[in-house]
């Protein structure tokens, strides 16, 4: 493929969420224009791209619009239809391809894949009819039920101790295949990103640590501040193998579960820019978003450095509503006196318990001087 040269084309991007929105501000940082598609009129990525068509994903003149307008095109969530980048990639350059999300949409594929890669994961059963629910190994209860597709930050997940309650889940699932996982020990859950051009060549950031609370990310600290060096090359080492063995093409993010009993197993992976990578945007000499233009563009990808240790906190709504009444936006000038701290807001007017509204990057010297501001930037968030 022919590079896209910066200040001579056009990025589009299927989704027009804060993913989208922070692609949209590296893309046009290096002079491309953009234009976003999502069927919302409001969206913090069209607010900020040349264009924002309001049309739904499978809108064919919606669609054809997009690929007019676009020399390439990219998604930033992976619940996008595959037919609407199967479409778009009969007439453009699309990364990731259509085949690789598809894989990122289910979890029983998701998880034969890292199975064909040679990766570990949770020992599971695909359950989608009866007769899978009665032949499920009771060795893997207690376990998680989740549903295959569209599940995202802990929807669509119960857990379960029994058969009985396992059937009683699927049925309150309303028996949509599902996998059921068994319930495993973790330590820590981490997470790598990678990006890999259309050559195969591959880039990586160091392991990410991540602290999760309700099923949605909260912290996300680099260095990883509990992981031994083997077990980040292990988790690098397969982050690598998964994203070749997809012949992947752009930033992909694959999480793993880091066990009580020392096994590193991989959890599962987005085939886009990533929560857990908001720290590259101050942390790092080039941002994930960056190696998502890039790879989109044909660019050659940089090996990352990171320069400074780094905590991202994920602002929820809830923040803003921690007096009695509110929604009242944080105290974000106190926030702001303290030493590294970036905020990254999304635009988006409502706030709401659970909406991820924006993140707060900290950046320090060392990961303790990291973590001592990020305490005392949540204190004041309260
Ligand atoms: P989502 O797509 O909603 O992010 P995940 O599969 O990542 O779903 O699960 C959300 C969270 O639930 C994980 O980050 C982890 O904290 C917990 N979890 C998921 N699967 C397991 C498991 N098999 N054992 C223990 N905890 C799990
Ligand atoms: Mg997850």
């Amino acid at each position: 493929m022919t590079s896209l040269l910066p200040g001579a084309a056009t990025l589009g991007v299927l989704g027009g969420g804060q993913l989208g929105r922070m692609f949209v501000h590296a893309a046009q940082a290096l002079g491309y224009r953009c234009i976003v598609l999502d069927p919302d009129a409001i969206s913090p990525a069209g607010a900020v791209a040349e264009k924002h068509i309001k049309t739904d994903y499978l809108d064919s003149f919606g669609l054809a619009q997009l690929a007019r307008d676009c020399d390439a095109i990219t998604t930033e969530f992976e619940n996008v239809p595959a037919v609407a980048l199967e479409t778009l990639a009969g007439m453009r350059t699309v990364a990731p391809a259509a085949a690789a999300v598809a894989v990122c949409q289910d979890r029983a594929v998701e998880k034969a894949h890292f199975e064909a890669a040679g990766v570990p994961c949770a020992p599971h059963a695909v359950i989608s009819n009866e007769i899978e629910l009665a032949a499920v190994d009771p060795g893997l209860l207690p376990g998680i039920l989740k549903t295959s597709r569209m599940g995202y930050d802990g929807k669509g997940q119960v857990r379960v101790a029994s058969a009985a309650e396992l059937a009683q889940a699927w049925e309150g699932l309303k028996r949509v295949p599902c996998v059921l996982e068994q319930l495993l020990p973790l330590k820590f859950e981490l997470s790598v990103l990678v990006a890999r051009g259309a050559d195969g060549q591959i880039v990586n950031f160091p392991v990410q640590q991540n602290l999760h609370r309700g099923g949605i990310l909260a912290v996300t600290e680099v260095p990883a501040p509990d992981v031994p060096a083997e077990v980040e090359k292990l988790a690098i080492a397969a982050a690598r193998q998964v994203a070749a063995a997809l012949n992947y093409v752009g930033v992909l993010c694959i999480e793993f579960f880091w066990l009580e009993d020392g096994r590193l197993v991989v959890n599962e992976m987005a085939p886009r820019p990533h929560n857990s990578g908001h720290w590259t945007m101050n942390g790092a000499d080039v941002s994930q978003f960056e190696l998502q233009v890039r790879a989109l563009a044909g660019l050659p990808l940089p090996e990352p450095r990171q320069h400074s240790a780094s905590v991202m906190l994920n602002l929820l709504g809830d923040l803003w509503f921690s007096d009695e009444g509110g929604p009242t936006p944080p105290a974000w000038d106190r926030v702001l006196a303290l030493p590294g701290t970036h905020l990254h807001l999304y635009g988006k007017a409502d706030a709401r318990h659970g909406r991820k509204m924006g993140h707060l990057n900290i950046t320090a010297e060392t990961p303790s001087g990291a973590h001592a501001v990020a305490v005392q930037a949540a204190a004041i968030l309260g």
